[in-house]
């Protein structure tokens, strides 16, 4: 292993540290991170986009107050980037890489053209194990039906392990509302909970988070001493504190990566353990399933398992990888398959194959506009290239100007581990939004004028010819004014002295 870079974030590396795991001489990759309190005065948490009902949400200018917290965006960046390089060398690492992803990709646009039935098969094998099957058609009603579940049986209080669905279906709020306590066991999920904050991303919930926000935000809600921002501390205050919650726990819930047609199984993937604690230590499991999660047989779980680790965080396997069957010797287990706009979505020609989603992060690790903005600023359940394509789909108002937080460099298609086409969608999206009139008109005016200049090369010639000079000799404030959001965050570069058409009219003649 090559010794990082000395730039790297404090947080990211810890040279000095006499408890870090080595080999040979090396720190190990997962030590890394390992624990050194952090010298220098915390910076304040930069927080998520401001969200005003249906108003469209302004990605860019939460993204702009996250840039403006350097400590932030440079651990973000860098801590995003290294999950990159390790999903970079798992892959090369595996010859077949690419006949994976395509294999994972016909499997799911197969599974996909077929779902009806193979959720058929799905509940007809998982109530042959004793499994309760409910079907729920959108967010209030898989809010609704797992209230029901949890009233039948008089509980209070219910531990879950991570799940983007429920958090799609707000069912945190509404559990509240109804009086019923939820206890998130996954770590970086319960951090975002007791900061009333949602996941910044679909792997690493707390991923935007300094250790120094974690000190402080225990130190709130669990009472640790807010000066110690020893990760070792840190968890260990957070296990003391959850474990008897836990143990006391009326009824347990978990998500699911896949649920298998042909054997009515479902599979939980997580580092922690602790979906196998939600499922296992109450007497009641509850697993809410996003319809699009299924797939054929027990041997394409073999290509997906491959495929999501290394591509999440760059590691082989999850540390968990549990499978469930039925319930438990004198339990319960109901499964809720949940719709939630995905039918509607499975009908949309340019943008079904999202559904292909394994939600394992990579897109979101590998794309410049994420990791400079942090999750939050998107303002929505999904954000990262995802995203963009995603949550339209809820609410194309709402989320009118995430598919412009995208530079289209194609990096997020080229990762993704089930050949979603991100790019291509995110500029289908586009041109949908303007169709359906939610794009301002100023910006369609300006892109309506570039897209002529750009396709008439006189007009286009002269134009920079006229720029290049105005560059030269205008005032600053007039290149950067309020009016030039562009010019924000970055210099216009100097012009040249000469373009290349003008060099190679001078010298070649416009001869070959
Ligand atoms: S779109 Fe692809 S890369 Fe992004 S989270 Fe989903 S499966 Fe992973």
């Amino acid at each position: 292993m090559s010794t990082p870079p000395a730039m790297l974030h404090p947080e990211l590396l810890a040279h000095d540290d006499p408890d870090a795991i080595t080999r040979d001489g090396q720190r190990l990759d997962h030590a890394e991170a390992a624990s050194k309190p952090l010298q220098s005065r915390p910076e304040p948490q930069p927080r998520g986009a401001k969200v005003y009902g249906n108003r469209p949400i302004d990605q860019a200018e939460a993204a702009a107050r996250f840039i403006a917290a350097p400590e932030h965006e440079k651990m973000h960046d860098e801590r995003l980037w290294d999950l990159r390089q390790k999903r970079d060398r798992e892959m090369h690492g595996i010859a077949e890489w690419e006949e994976l992803r395509s294999l994972a990709s016909a499997i799911k646009e197969h599974t996909l053209s077929h779902l009806d039935q193979y959720l058929e098969q799905f509940e007809d094998n998982a109530r042959s194990h004793g499994v309760h099957v409910h079907w729920a058609r959108d967010a209030a009603e898989h809010n609704q039906i797992v209230h029901g579940i949890l009233s039948d049986h008089g509980a209070k209080s219910l531990i879950k392990s991570k799940s983007m669905l429920t958090e799609e279906c707000g069912f945190r709020p509404y559990m509240a509302s109804v009086g019923i306590e939820v206890i998130e066991t996954d770590l970086g999920e319960r951090i975002q909970q007791l900061d009333n904050e949602d996941p910044s991303h679909v792997v690493v919930p707390a991923v935007h988070k300094l250790r120094t926000d974690v000190a402080e935000v225990f130190s709130r809600t669990i009472g640790t001493d807010p000066a110690n921002s020893d990760v070792h501390y840190l968890a260990e205050a957070q296990r003391e504190a959850t474990r008897p919650l836990i143990l006391k726990a009326d009824a347990g819930m978990t998500g699911c990566n896949f649920a298998v047609a042909e054997t009515g199984t479902f599979v939980v993937c997580t580092n922690e353990g602790n979906a196998d604690l939600s499922a296992n230590v109450p007497k009641l499991h509850i697993a809410s399933i996003g319809i699009e999660k299924i797939i054929p047989r027990f041997e394409h779980l073999a290509v997906f398992v491959r495929l999501l680790s290394r591509s999440a965080l760059g590691s082989p396997m999850t540390q968990y990888t549990s499978h469930f069957r039925g319930p438990r010797a004198g339990g319960e287990m109901h499964v809720v398959l949940v719709d939630n706009g995905r039918s509607e979505r499975l009908g949309l020609e340019e943008f079904w194959t999202s559904l292909k989603c394994i939600r394992c992060g990579a897109c979101m690790n590998t794309c410049p506009v994420y990791r400079r903005s942090g999750g939050l600023s998107y303002g929505a359940t999904y954000s990262g290239p995802i995203g963009l394509i995603i949550d339209p789909t809820f609410n194309a108002h709402k989320y009118s100007n995430l598919p412009f937080a995208s530079t289209l460099n194609g990096s997020c298609s080229n990762v993704c581990p089930v050949k979603i086409n991100i790019h291509e969608q995110i500029y289908a999206w586009r041109r949908e939004l303007v169709k359906r009139h939610e794009v301002p008109f100023a910006k369609q005016a300006a892109m309506k004028a570039a897209g002529e200049l750009l396709s008439h090369p006189a007009a286009y010639r002269a134009a920079i010819t006229a720029a290049d000079t105005a560059l030269a000799h205008l005032p600053r404030f007039v290149i950067y004014n309020g009016l030039n959001a562009w010019g924000r965050h970055r210099e216009v570069p100097h012009p040249p002295k000469e373009t290349f058409h003008s060099w190679y009219q001078a010298n070649r003649g416009g001869k070959q």
